[in-house]
């Protein structure tokens, strides 16, 4: 066969399988040989790179990086909608229309999902763009990431498709793969997740689709959009949708009257709590197309469609206590502890109560009887306190004072709603959360030792601080519980390979508030070693006082400097001065740098790297003998700058072949001066 023939053959048979396994949850073949196929069509598509195709089955792995997301303007504006809570306000919203369309009205009711809104365009058949609902008049283009979820067809099927349309929906994640991302947050001691609203539009803004190809991500689609679209009902288009490709939800209904609406309701208020996703109400849409073209839009929602909210389940309970709890980063949390209730299907004993300020505005007291509420968020919310039963005996809540792990006073920032543990050398949840990032994937990346293991260091006072796990034994280490010798043996060899971890991640590691990954690599590149990042200014001269003197302190001085560093801000400045201030901090890195980690970039690192381009702005245009990657790390090794577009800003621009003609004008216009390659491989 023809390896033509033979990609399209295994292209077609893998959308097939895929249809049936993500769509209509009805696989006929097995993972294995799926992957099998799979696996053939990507060797093919790699030897065979001329038959590229960005609807091939083989493209929902992902691994386009989207660095910017470009913002798109809706062609058709994409509303909210109103809300309804009872049966009164659906009445209401039924006598308004009434009065404006003749005949007989009948409604689809569909779903309300709880995600992510979202608009898929296609063109002759197949997928070519995302966005997201933004404001309603433009959004973000999220297309390479989307393009990683299963349900969403690449290619339609059928005929008599439109040339182009537009179709909305919800990406939204499930409960199953929600709890097991969380599982996972939770094995590598990270913050969990609130909710699988929030963690799916998050997915859809991340830069690296690979990662979004790994969220078990799901499509739901309602409502086409376009020109001269094939139907005259809403009940249709969901028919149509389906026969495409579409998962269009299966929960939707024609009815004939809102009495029957009401049974819809009542029967999805119940039967929801089994659905594998969170919904939040129903979504009740006037049928026939032509009536709703007669009803039109108000400014912010369609007058043809009503949303109805289910009441979120609440229960009352007795509070038994109040807790506090502390955070890594030494923010407390009050939490209540309630006598065991059932709301939705679980076992409730605790709820959050937000910070100081909820339990006065609510006035909740230990004895009260409150109302518990779960809604989209895994952890239930106190939402009032039913005063009619307060004991006699109640008294007001105190707000803790001290930390409860520590005793240290808590103190509380005028811009911040909740207090916080100001120990955080000494605080043991603190000091725990501290060295887990230190040792986590992303810093230190230490194999043989987990939050865990971390957690029995610090409890049996054998480390307080990051710098003490380089002066950890074997010996040491084995009579901890559940401690062998060859555990021990990997825990020490892991913490010792990772005095080789490159500074920049060292320098994540050390967890100065506000310095991420990508600002640790900043600095990494401008201070090239710790002692640098550290050195401050010299104070004023306090003897030769004259009115022209330079007075600013030291600690100002290097928030300037810090600043003038392009991307890094005044926050990130004013932490990393507070970091190098902090004589117990200093002690710490001293301590790492003895025991021989990296305070440094390496020879190789720093190899090729020079000043000579510092302040100076680039843009690269047209093509070249060197990749382009190549040439931007050039520039950036040498302290120069690149950036997208020429402007009066730009130093110079380097010019390859087939430079487009604007941009030559452009730069001459700017009096920009311009260089070949080799100009520029001379100049550096
Ligand atoms: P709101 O954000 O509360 O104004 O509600 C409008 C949003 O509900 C829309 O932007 C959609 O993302 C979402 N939605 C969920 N399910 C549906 C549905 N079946 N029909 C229309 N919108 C829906
Ligand atoms: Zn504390």
């Amino acid at each position: 066969m023809e390896v033509k023939t033979q990609i399209n053959t295994l292209r077609d048979e893998l959308r097939e399988h895929n249809y049936k396994y993500y769509v209509n949850d009805n696989p006929t073949i097995s993972d294995f040989e799926f992957d099998k196929k799979l696996e053939q069509l990507k060797s093919l598509e790699a030897a065979h790179p001329e038959f590229y195709d960005a609807t091939s089955p083989s493209v929902r792995v992902g691994g386009e990086v989207t660095k910017n997301f470009h913002t798109v303007k809706h062609i058709n504006r994409m509303y909210s909608l109103d809300n309804s809570y009872s049966i009164e306000d659906l009445k209401d919203w039924e006598a308004r229309i009434k009065k404006i369309v003749d005949g007989a009205i009948q409604y689809t009711c569909e779903l309300k999902y709880d995600g992510a809104s979202i608009s898929l365009h296609y063109e002759n058949g197949k997928f070519v763009q995302a966005v997201t609902r933004g404001d309603g008049n433009q959004g973000d283009e999220v297309t390479a990431n989307v393009r990683t979820i299963r349900s969403v067809p690449l290619q339609l099927k059928g005929d008599a498709i439109p040339e182009k349309f537009e179709i909305r929906g919800e990406i939204v994640l499930p409960w199953e793969g929600f709890y097991k991302m969380n599982e996972e947050r939770a094995a590598q001691g990270l913050d969990l997740y609130r909710n699988p609203r929030n963690t799916a539009s998050g997915s859809l803004k991340l830069q690296d689709s690979a990662e979004v190809a790994k969220r078990p991500l799901d499509c739901l689609l309602y409502q086409l959009a376009g020109n001269n679209l094939p139907v005259q009902s809403q009940f249709d288009s969901l028919m149509l949708a389906r026969k495409w490709g579409f998962k269009a939800p299966a929960a939707s209904k024609l009815v004939s009257s809102i009495e029957e609406v009401f049974e819809f309701i009542n029967h999805w208020d119940v039967a929801r709590k089994q659905l594998p996703y969170e919904t939040d109400g129903v979504v009740v849409k006037v049928n026939s197309l032509r009536q709703q073209e007669e009803l039109g839009f108000t400014a912010k929602s369609p007058k043809w469609a009503m949303a109805y909210k289910f009441a979120a389940e609440q229960v009352s309970t007795r509070l038994e206590e109040i807790t506090y709890q502390v955070g890594r980063t030494g923010s407390i949390t009050p939490v209540a502890n309630l006598e065991a209730v059932e709301i939705s299907g679980t076992t409730v004993r605790r709820a959050s109560l937000h910070n100081a300020d909820q339990i006065e505005k609510l006035d909740i007291r230990v004895g009260d009887e409150v109302y518990v509420e779960k809604g989209g968020e895994i952890i239930p919310k106190i939402v009032a306190v039913d005063l009619s039963k307060r004991p006699q005996n109640s008294v007001p809540t105190i707000y803790a004072t001290h930390c409860p792990e520590c005793h240290t006073e808590l103190v509380r920032k005028v811009e911040d709603a909740k207090h916080f543990c100001p120990n955080e050398m000494a605080c043991p949840p603190q000091v725990k959360g501290r060295i887990e990032h230190f040792i986590s994937r992303k810093a230190m990346d230490i194999d043989g030792i987990g939050a865990e293991t971390v957690g029995q260091l610090v409890e049996a006072g054998m480390i307080h601080n990051y710098a003490d796990l380089y002066d950890l034994t074997v010996e040491q280490v084995l009579p901890l519980e559940r401690m062998a010798q060859k555990s021990a043996e990997n825990m020490v060899n892991g913490i010792t390979a990772s005095k080789q971890v490159p500074f920049e991640r060292l320098l994540f590691g050390l967890g100065i508030r506000y310095v991420g990954e990508t600002v640790a690599k900043k600095l990494a590149k401008f201070y090239k070693n710790m002692d640098s990042l550290m050195a401050m200014p010299a104070a004023p001269d306090k003897e030769n006082i004259d009115l022209f003197a330079d007075v600013t302190s030291p600690a100002d001085k290097k928030i300037e400097e810090l600043s003038a560093i392009p991307e890094i801000g005044a926050a990130i400045a004013q932490s990393v001065v507070e970091f190098i201030t902090d004589k117990r901090q200093l002690e710490i890195v001293d301590r790492l740098g003895k025991a021989g980690l990296q305070l440094a970039l390496s020879e190789e690192q720093l190899e090729g790297q020079t000043d000579k381009l510092v302040g100076k702005s680039f843009v690269i245009s047209g093509v070249f003998e060197m990749s382009r990657n190549d040439l931007k790390k050039l520039i950036e090794d040498n302290g120069g700058k690149v950036s997208s577009s020429l402007s009066s800003k730009t130093d110079y621009l380097v010019r390859g072949e087939n430079m487009g003609p604007s941009k030559l004008e452009k730069a001459e216009k700017l009096g920009i001066t311009m260089l070949s390659e080799q100009e520029f491989i001379e100049m550096v």
